[in-house]
């Protein structure tokens, strides 16, 4: 099992919860984003292209504790910038595992060796390392040479140590899905608990305005990296979310799903776009027009998403919706290997050649190659 017991419990047992009480929007994780400095400058990542003034600002202890409390969500995803670099990312934590909610601390890694120090190995905890790929892949991806081996050597050290890691694989047009599939039988040998995936979202403020995906590159490139899975390979997501990625399920977005709370405030509607903040999680929900978002919206800012902090609600949510989803979740954790000829076919497929290595100093405005599908 890519997820421990306990924590399947605690979030099967609150989202029936949260159906009992009738609940339509409720929050699965909470998006927490203490501050937004990073060590690197990804290409693709929308999240580092703010003034400096905003680049220092700092979340402080009892503000993040406030947000969880007032969110309720069972599991906290700290992503960033790096949360690493935060001066009480260890104080946060503590205060997070005492409230016994389940977080994925985020990160790049390349401060991992040097804080892990700051953290007690707990099953509340998880290291959720990122890493796009195979070395030259990864390295390419985040515009820094060395980046893939820094990473492993603290995965491998947080492993020793007893703590829970996973990794979280951004996936953007040229990814070369046979390496991709090597990669995750990288990461199954060095031991990571179980993998997370993504296509990444086009932000308007990424440098990078070129390799991302539309809907229907992002269903054919995951039916060929998922198809004919390995059985060692273990993902920390949904299987519905997963069969949504490689085009065999539809969902609507659930924005409300993933709510981000980062030193602006409550962020609408989503993790990925900015149309204005709450002071409070229930004036997000109260205030935010949710029609207004989700791809059969018509919004084009939502056109191409199929990101992961939109849709894996959605796939939990089809999991307690019926007893077919429940049957199909069953099935895809323990039983489907996906069996696809086609797919087959499709790795063996010539992939264009990615972008060359870089490092981003400050955005530039290329124009967007059309991806839309
Ligand atoms: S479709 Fe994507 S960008 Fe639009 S609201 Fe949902 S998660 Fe946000």
């Amino acid at each position: 099992m890519p997820v421990p017991v306990s924590q399947m419990w605690t979030v099967s047992t609150y989202v029936l919860r949260q159906k009992l009480a009738g609940r339509k929007q409720y929050p699965l994780v909470l998006m927490l984003e203490p501050l937004f400095r990073c060590n690197l400058a990804c290409a693709g990542c929308g999240k580092i292209q703010y003034p400096a003034h905003i680049l220092k600002k700092d979340l402080t202890p009892e503000e993040c504790f406030r947000a969880v409390d007032e969110c309720g969500a069972p599991m906290v995803s700290i992503p960033g910038g790096e949360p690493l670099m935060h001066p009480q990312i260890g104080e946060i934590v503590e205060g997070l595992v005492a409230r016994k909610k389940y977080i994925y601390l985020c990160t790049n890694a390349l401060l991992l060796k040097e804080k892990i120090h700051l953290f007690k190995p707990s099953k509340y905890l998880t290291f959720s390392v990122h890493l796009d790929g195979q070395r030259e892949e990864h390295d390419l991806a985040v515009c820094r040479e060395g980046g893939y081996d820094i990473a492993v050597d603290a995965v491998r050290e947080a492993l020793k140590r007893g703590f829970r890691v996973t990794t979280n694989t951004t996936l953007f047009d040229g990814a070369n899905p046979k390496s991709v599939r090597a990669f995750f039988d990288e990461m199954m040998e060095l031991g990571v608990e179980g993998m997370m995936l993504s296509p990444g979202y086009s932000y308007d403020k990424a440098p990078d305005q070129k390799h991302f995906l539309g809907r229907a590159r992002t269903r054919r490139m995951f039916r060929a990296i998922l198809s004919n899975r390995k059985k060692e390979w273990k993902f920390n997501l949904s299987p519905l979310f997963l069969e949504f990625l490689m085009g065999k399920k539809t969902y609507p977005c659930t924005p409300w799903g993933m709510p981000t709370y980062n030193v602006f405030g409550w962020q609408k509607p989503c993790y990925l776009l900015q149309d204005g903040y709450a002071e409070s999680f229930s004036e997000l929900l109260a205030t935010t027009e949710w029609s207004k978002y989700g791809t059969e919206s018509g919004n084009p800012a939502c056109a191409n998403c199929m990101v992961h902090s939109g849709y894996e609600a959605s796939a939990v949510h089809a999991t307690f919706n019926s007893l077919g989803g429940f049957l199909a979740t069953v099935k895809g954790t323990l039983f489907s290997r996906y069996r696809d000829e086609e797919a087959l076919r499709l790795l063996e497929e010539p992939v264009a050649a990615v972008n060359p290595l870089v490092q981003i100093a400050a955005p530039q405005q290329d124009s967007l190659q059309e991806t839309r599908a």
